[in-house]
């Protein structure tokens, strides 16, 4: 499959992981647009928001659950952050691999920093 983020799932591009269930593996992003700045990406191929099915209810909600851990684990959880899902050209979506950025380390402004 010639898809980033399934090498990353797969071993074969390593990543900075912070976060790992059978369903969900959460990485640092290589660009971070805030001090804290991580992905959170189902181990199941989907491509975007868009081909998500009510067959992937589980999937999603195991993307918030990781959110909330990650939050937790990092310490953020009260001062907050931000969960950002890009759909497509005109969402910014550059990887075609579902995602959620978790961004997070200062107060975020505007629409994405
Ligand atoms: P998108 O624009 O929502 O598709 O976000 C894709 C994100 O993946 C961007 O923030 C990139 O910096 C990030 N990214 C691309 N390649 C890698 C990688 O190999 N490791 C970690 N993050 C990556």
């Amino acid at each position: 499959m010639d898809c980033l983020f399934c090498k990353i799932i797969n071993g074969s591009i390593p990543s900075d992981k912070v976060y790992e269930t059978d369903t969900v593996l959460a990485f640092r992003d290589i660009q971070p647009a805030a001090p804290v700045h991580i992905l959170i990406i189902p181990k199941k191929h989907i491509a975007t928001m868009n081909d998500v099915t009510e067959q992937d209810g589980a999937i999603v909600a195991d993307l918030f659950t990781a959110a909330r851990h990650i939050a937790a684990e990092l310490g953020i959880a009260d001062a907050g952050y931000r969960l950002i899902n890009n759909v497509n050209n005109d969402g910014g979506q550059v990887v075609y691999h579902l995602h959620v950025h978790l961004l997070a380390g200062k107060k975020l402004g505007g629409l994405l920093s």
